[in-house]
């Protein structure tokens, strides 16, 4: 059976901090109509509005965050808010701003999925189209890479391994298959986290303005300075949030089986902008309702 595409029942308001500019943000999560896909609408204070469509030719900085940009406007930190967004799957939706940032909340999804949960999901008449993936890639920059494959469980799946010099963090490797009940629970609560040796360069780069022992774990040589975590695995947890956002840049949802180790924004979009150029590696398709036997596969399983 074919699956519909999603958008929001209702308008919802939400308002934080930008974690990267330091501004007070409020915006307003609208419904949209089907194909429309993620759109943002920065609103000066003229209520002069400029669009920007979540996808990957609009790609602006990919410093510490994802950012997108426009006709010479930009929103900043979109990867949390776009990773609810797909991990609920909802196709479409208009993100409206004040500000060229969106919150950076605790530092997850969770509160994003708290807002889009308030709003309501609501199935629209036009199927799902997504793009299967046919043939492998790999994307590596700095001993870090992604691999995708083919995959026969009709899903996007990942594996994604770390390795960091830190007592605390080391090596972590966790393995997620779509499903939103599991991304609710499992993945969108994980922070994102820093090093507090890196807050001076982040500063003098005028970067992380609004942030705090709030909404980051934040940890300096030897420990976590910002309270105990969310899952032991956590990091790792938070680099599939976060490639579940960027994913998202495609503009249509991905059919494929990933592997990314040490990897980030920068790969992540590497990985997009190969997906894109390369002829005939995506096949469009429509999203039909999971084989009975992928039931049996777990969505997740972590190892640290
Ligand atoms: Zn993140």
């Amino acid at each position: 059976m074919e699956i519909q595409q999603q958008t929001l029942k209702h308008s919802v308001k939400f308002s934080g901090i930008g974690l990267h500019s330091g501004k007070k943000i409020t915006g307003i999560l609208h419904p949209a109509p089907e194909d429309s896909g993620i759109l943002f609408q920065i609103k000066n204070r003229d209520s002069n509005s400029t669009a920007i469509p979540a996808r990957f030719r609009n790609i602006g900085g990919l410093s510490y965050n994802t950012g997108l940009q426009s006709n010479g406007v930009s929103v900043l930190t979109v990867e949390h808010l776009l990773s609810a967004l797909n991990g609920l799957q909802i196709d479409n939706a208009i993100v409206e701003l004040n500000n060229g940032e969106v919150p950076v909340m605790d530092g997850s999804a969770a509160p994003f999925v708290y807002l889009l949960s308030e709003a309501g999901i609501v199935q629209q008449k036009l199927p799902r189209r997504v793009m299967r993936l046919v043939s492998n890639l790999r994307v590596e920059r700095d001993g870090a890479w992604i691999e995708a494959e083919p995959s026969d469980s009709d899903r996007l799946e990942i594996e994604y391994s770390i390795d960091f010099n830190h007592p605390v963090i080391g090596k972590m490797q966790c393995s997620y298959v779509n499903d939103p009940v599991v991304y609710c629970r499992a993945i969108a609560p994980a922070r994102t986290f820093g090093f507090l040796k890196e807050v001076e360069y982040l500063r003098s780069k005028g970067l992380i303005k609004g942030a705090s022992l709030k909404n980051a774990v934040v940890l300096d040589d030897q420990r976590i300075i910002s309270g105990s975590l969310r899952f032991p695995d956590e990091f790792v947890r938070h680099k599939i949030l976060d490639f579940w956002g960027d994913i998202v840049l495609l503009g249509r949802p991905l059919i494929a089986k990933i592997k990314a180790h040490r990897a980030g924004h920068k790969l992540h979009a590497m990985l997009v902008e190969q997906l894109l150029k390369t002829p005939g590696i995506l096949e469009p398709a429509l999203e039909k309702t999971p084989h009975r036997i992928f039931n049996l596969v777990p969505k997740l399983s972590c190892s640290s």
